[in-house]
Formats: structure tokens, C-alpha cells, sequence
């Protein structure tokens, strides 16, 4: 079976190389693009678990990326991150707006950075540690 794919839609080579190695390392397939129409055509074809969306890219946009993507049946459902180094207030509201279902704030913090991924996850999708915690003691 494989592994979920995440698509990250991100121009800053930095963030995408940090991104990219949290994922893999915790057993998620990783598909990149450098800019909104690449993410785009890479969403329609692979399908991704998640998107993860860069807002600053050049020539589109992430809002008008998330839009865009919104107007397609097959992934009106898919979960799409917001990631952002606007820490403005009103931005969040902003990327919903748009149609993401989340938004993170850069610097990524790469602790904390797979759980806010893997919330968006359904669970047979989790990878990585399958380690389940019994809810009885
Ligand atoms: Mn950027």
C-alpha cells in the first residue's frame, strides 16, 4: 500500500527541503512544486492527502491557488495548509476565506510541525510511529 502523498506547494527552497525531510522521515510520500500552476496540475494528477500551500509564491498567489484548487470537484474535500510568513492579524480568516482548512505560521517549527500536519490526516493514513496508546489503563 502506499504511503499518503502531501503535496507541498512552496517557492523557498529552505522550507521545502525542512518540510520535505520531516515528512519523510516520519514515512509520508512528499510531492513538491515550485510555484501555484506546477501545484495545481501536481494536485489534479496525484490526488494528495494534503496540500500544504505556500501563501508568497510568484506570479499566483497561495489565496488565488487555494481557489483555484477549490474549483475542482475532486478537491473540494482535500485538506490544504496554509503556510504563511504573514503574521498579520485578519490572515488567518484570509486563507480560509480562500478555501484553506488550516494555516501555520513560519518559521516552521519542526517539533511541532508533523502533528499539525498529521491532524489533517485520517487515521489510516497515520505512518510513522503505529504505536497505539490503549485508552484503557
Ligand atoms: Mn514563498
Amino acid at each position: 500500500m502506499n504511503p499518503p502523498a502531501i503535496l507541498i506547494i512552496e517557492d523557498n527552497e529552505q522550507n521545502l527541503y525542512l518540510m520535505r525531510f520531516l515528512l519523510e522521515q516520519h514515512g509520508y510520500r512528499v510531492l513538491t512544486a515550485m510555484d501555484g500552476r506546477e501545484g495545481i496540475e501536481l494536485a489534479l494528477q496525484a490526488h494528495p492527502a494534503v496540500i500544504l500551500l505556500d501563501i508568497q509564491l510568484p506570479s499566483m498567489d497561495g489565496y488565488a491557488v487555494a481557489r483555484e484548487l477549490r474549483t475542482h470537484a475532486e478537491l473540494r474535500a482535500t485538506p490544504i495548509v496554509a503556510v504563511t510568513s504573514y503574521a498579520m492579524p485578519g490572515d488567518r480568516e484570509k486563507c480560509l476565506a480562500a478555501g484553506a482548512t488550516d494555516y501555520i505560521e513560519k518559521p516552521i517549527d519542526p517539533d511541532a510541525f508533523v502533528g499539525q500536519i498529521r491532524a489533517h490526516l485520517p487515521d489510516i493514513c497515520a505512518t510513522g510511529d503505529t504505536r497505539e496508546e490503549g485508552t484503557h489503563p
